[in-house]
């Protein structure tokens, strides 16, 4: 881009504010566009021209390009108009890409529908034992765009980045030295027409891939080995499955318990020891994360160092105190049924389970199924515990708490030493909390509030 050309960015959330900045800070004329009439331009943003209401007729006409918000669909009818009128309409990350500095490393993309920030936290951690210059974010902390917002910012020398089928809906050349898609279960079926069209979105990861690019990719999704054959570059594939040989892929990495070896390159196994790393779901993902390390040129031992040192993302099974022999975790990430299931597989068992909240319809009978011999009790808060209340009758004790404060003081009281008290609520939080954030951070303080108390065995 150069100086005085005009961009229309088209959304006014954090991505969109971000791509404003960037254009603004090298000198572009900026106009946002966002449908709602109560827009206003956040602070930082001087000289950025913002239309809010109605998007004007041919928008378009004059701009260099249109840089599209990831929570506007590219298939929005003035937006299907800009393109069919041949304008240039992109998102924030393809716009972070073209706009990269001189002597900017490779990027790292990370996609599925369930482990993103996880695994590119963890793909962060291992690349930064080696690579001190790393950027991490995208739809995880800080937007792509804003990596550069200082224009004076010296290279990265790597980038890892995460990234939704929003924002890879947005993707024209973006290059992904490497591509990673972790898994696709059903999601966003409000935006996509189908599973498939969710799917399509995500394989635009690999569009911009060049010869000596990789892509990796879960061989237990069926979904996932589908897409990856739009890959034009070497596919490399994780498995939890020891039986599995699949000539089709490049190399395969095979895991187990807490460990996982490479079928290809040097033989190495890793281990996977470290508590913020626990569940057969997050050895996929340090599989995922590891190898796209390991293609991306980073040493055996700086990986194994980066599993080791790992701390975990806040809400994510996240150890937050033992007391008196119980361990306590928050894990308030878990919004829906699914996530419950994958925190009460990783546990061993003894958990008490503090669930509930603002439900998603779904029915709460897998997590009986996996509750089975392995929850003690069952701590309902929020405006669905009668539901799980009924799910679980005659299954384990069920005590109904209401709020948060009251489970907390509850499962200190019934609690012995072996156990695990887990806040994985199936449900999401806005019936009693700001947002699932808000919901772990209570629960934080107040389990950091009680007092020590010896354990009743
Ligand atoms: P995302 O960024 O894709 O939402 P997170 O890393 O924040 O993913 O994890 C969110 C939740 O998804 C976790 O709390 C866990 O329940 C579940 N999860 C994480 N990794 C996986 C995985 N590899 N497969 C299935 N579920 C997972």
């Amino acid at each position: 881009m150069s100086p005085g050309q005009t961009f229309i960015v088209i959304g006014l959330g954090k991505s969109g504010s971000g791509a404003a900045r960037l254009l603004s800070r090298r000198g572009a004329h900026v106009v946002v566009l966002d449908e709602n009439p109560a827009a206003t331009l956040p602070p930082g943003l001087s000289g950025v021209e913002l239309k809010a209401g109605p998007f004007p007729p041919e928008f378009w006409k004059g701009a260099t390009a249109v840089v599209v918000s990831p929570g506007v669909p590219l298939s929005k009818p003035e937006l299907v108009a800009a393109r069919a009128a041949g304008a240039d309409v992109y998102g924030e990350i393809e716009l972070a890409f073209r706009t990269l500095p001189k002597g900017a490393g490779p990027l790292l993309g990370i996609t599925g529908t369930n482990g993103k920030s996880t695994t590119t936290a963890l793909l962060g951690e291992l690349v930064k034992q080696h690579v001190p210059r790393t950027f991490v974010g995208g739809n995880l902390g800080t937007a792509f765009t804003l990596a550069y917002e200082d224009p004076t910012e010296a290279p990265y020398a790597q980038h890892v980045i995460e990234l939704s089928s929003f924002q890879l809906e947005g993707v024209k050349d973006a290059r992904f030295h490497g591509a990673a898609i972790l898994n696709l279960t059903p999601d966003h079926l409000d935006r996509y027409p189908n599973q498939e069209a969710y799917g399509l979105a995500k394989t635009r990861i690999f569009e911009g891939q060049q010869p000596g690019d990789f892509a990796v990719i879960n061989a237990d999704d069926p979904d996932v080995v589908m897409m990856s054959r739009r890959a034009k570059v070497p596919v490399y594939a994780f498995t939890l499955d020891g039986q599995r040989t699949n000539p089709g892929f490049a190399g395969l990495v095979v895991g187990s318990g807490e460990k996982f070896i490479f079928t290809f390159g040097a033989p190495s196994v890793f281990t996977v020891t470290n508590r913020a790393l626990r569940g057969a779901h997050n050895l996929q993902n340090a599989m995922a994360a590891a190898m796209m390390a390991r293609l991306g040129g980073i040493p055996d031992a700086a990986i194994q160092r980066g599993l080791d040192s790992f701390p975990g993302l806040a809400h994510r099974l996240e150890f937050v105190r033992e007391r008196g022999g119980v361990e306590w975790i928050n894990d308030s990430k878990a919004t829906n049924v699914d996530s419950s299931l994958v925190a009460l597989k990783a546990l061993a068992g003894n958990v008490l389970l503090i669930a509930g909240g603002k439900g998603k319809g779904a029915p709460y009978a897998p997590l009986v199924d996996a509750a089975r011999g392995k929850v003690k009790a069952v701590l309902t808060i929020g405006k669905d515990a009668p539901l799980i209340a009924a799910a679980f009758a005659g299954v384990c004790p069920i005590h109904d708490c209401g709020t948060i404060e009251k489970a907390v003081s509850q499962a200190a009281e019934i609690s012995t030493r072996g156990d695990v008290v887990l806040l994985s609520p199936a449900c999401a939080s806005y019936d009693q909390f700001d947002h699932f954030e808000h919901r772990g951070d209570v629960f934080k303080a107040l389990v950091n509030s009680l007092g020590e108390r010896p354990s009743r065995d």
